[in-house]
């Protein structure tokens, strides 16, 4: 199928594109930004969007790049998944390997080469590798509007399923990841190799010099309708020995508060009722409990992961622990 009609710009600056998505907003035209796209020509082509004018920021050179700034990163919104996935910079390797790890897990290698971190974020899967590590890592995104810029949280700016706080006339100029954290780790599950999982899970361990927890963060993805954030089961966690039955425990009571979840598919937030995402989990193979199951079974995973990490990191540190 072909896209209905639509007109086309390909603006030089932010500021620019910016002009354009409000002026056709005041004329009741309806706008949509192109990045890489890789979710939304999907849905152009099968007429599930009908935009009037699409303001393609593919050749935006300032949006794009990532930059690495005191304790943690700054990643330009177009700066496709690929950059990540294969960027050297040690700093960036060292601080938050969990970025180029994330990155290695979207779709397949023309998608990573195409998508982009904003577009992933602006599409606001609730399964997206880019919407669980920007819960879990409290980052910055970035928006600029007709009124300037705005910075916001994660939790502010994921609204719901492909639902995002991005106002008329506004688009995603960068996210920020403010924190190093070395020991992050990311785990999915999903049906169908090259398509978002079907459930997530990630966490970040710290322990201290006696091998305790001292401090921790959780983020499940699954049937909820954005990535849930666990902060009680953080400081079940804190205190503790990184062990089997402690995971266990933070996993149970990370999903056991994220609660059941709405029904498997949920809501189609920006895209209307008919929107079935071809980049989406295959879908229909769970119950929503049997999703929340599968993150708890995956969190576990994660937190292991993380302590592995983490026990390393602090060998590497102290190489007389592996003497003790
Ligand atoms: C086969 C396949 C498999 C995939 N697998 C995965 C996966 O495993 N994990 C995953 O996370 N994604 C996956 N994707 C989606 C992919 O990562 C997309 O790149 C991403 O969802 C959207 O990025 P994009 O740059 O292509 O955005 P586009 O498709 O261009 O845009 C997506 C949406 O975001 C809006 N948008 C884009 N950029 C901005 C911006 N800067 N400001 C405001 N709005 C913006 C657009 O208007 C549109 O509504 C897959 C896609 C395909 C086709």
């Amino acid at each position: 199928m072909r896209p209905a009609p639509f007109s086309y710009v390909r603006p030089r600056t932010a500021g620019e594109a910016v002009d354009h998505l409000a002026a056709a907003a005041r004329d009741g035209r309806e706008a949509r930004v192109l990045a890489g796209g890789q979710s939304l020509v999907p849905l152009l082509n099968r007429r599930l969007v009908r935009p009037d004018l699409l303001v393609d920021l593919g050749r935006l050179p300032r949006l794009a790049g990532v930059l690495a700034d005191g304790t943690g990163v700054r990643i330009g919104a177009t700066t496709p998944h690929a950059v990540l996935e294969h960027g050297a910079d040690p700093v960036l390797r060292h601080r938050l390997p969990v970025l180029a790890e994330a990155a290695a897990l979207i779709g397949q290698p023309p998608v990573r080469a195409r998508g982009t971190v904003g577009g992933s974020l602006a599409h606001a899967d609730p399964c997206a590798e880019w919407c669980l590590l920007a819960v879990l890592l409290d980052a910055e995104l970035t928006l600029l509007g007709p009124d300037g810029t705005r910075t916001l949280d994660a939790p502010a700016f994921l609204r719901g399923r492909h639902r995002t706080a991005l106002r008329a006339g506004e688009i995603l100029t960068a996210v920020r990841f403010p924190h190093a954290e070395p020991a992050a780790v990311l785990v999915e599950y999903g049906v169908q190799t090259g398509r978002l999982p079907e459930a997530a899970a990630s966490a970040a361990l710290t322990l201290g010099a006696d091998g305790r927890i001292t401090a921790a963060r959780i983020a499940v993805a699954g049937p909820w309708e954005v990535p849930v954030r666990a902060h009680a089961a953080e400081a079940l966690l804190t205190g503790a020995r990184p062990e089997p039955d402690a995971f266990a425990a933070a996993a149970r009571a990370a999903v056991a508060a994220a609660g059941a979840g709405g029904p498997s598919g949920g809501s189609s937030g920006a895209y209307g009722d008919s929107f079935d995402d071809s980049s989406g989990p295959s879908g229909g193979h769970f119950e929503s409990g049997e999703l929340a199951s599968l993150a708890e079974v995956l969190l576990r995973r994660a937190l292991a992961g993380s302590a592995g990490r983490a026990r390393a990191a602090a060998v590497a540190h102290r190489p007389e622990a592996v003497a003790a």
